[in-house]
């Protein structure tokens, strides 16, 4: 039984250790592979929506509050992958962006309204939830 417990942390904490690794991966991907991404030329913060303006000619739209709670920082969905949901009780209805930042040449970044500002959202997730315009 002792031994079991053992395996359990050794397991749990090779896990964790893995699943920064994949995070830190995922982000490093993302610069990697910046020459065949597009990038944002124009970012507007609109009352209503967030549009972005890419360089290969495309327009895509976000709602404020389907971006934020978009958000996989380890803050909004843990650090374990099998939990990539966002609770979404915790973001107020009328959430907005009220800045944004590029992070490198791969991401954005946003201050929320809720004073939440850990979320990077990489070039080629925009590129994913982004309704195009
Ligand atoms: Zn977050």
């Amino acid at each position: 039984m002792y031994e079991y417990l053992q395996n359990v942390i050794r397991v749990r904490s090779a896990l964790e250790a893995s699943w920064n690794i994949l995070q830190i991966l995922e982000l490093l991907g993302g610069h990697m592979s910046q020459n065949s991404l597009s990038r944002p030329i124009n970012v507007q913060l609109l009352p209503e929506s967030i549009i972005i303006k890419w360089d290969d000619g495309l327009i895509t739209n976000y709602e404020h509050r389907y971006l934020r709670l978009n958000c996989r920082c380890a803050v909004c969905v843990g650090e374990w992958p099998s939990r990539r949901e966002i609770d979404q009780s915790v973001v107020p209805d009328g959430v907005y962006a009220l800045e944004y930042t590029h992070v490198g040449q791969y991401a954005l970044q946003f201050l929320w309204s809720d004073v939440h500002y850990t979320g990077i959202y990489t070039y080629e997730l925009l590129r994913k939830l982004g309704t195009y315009v």
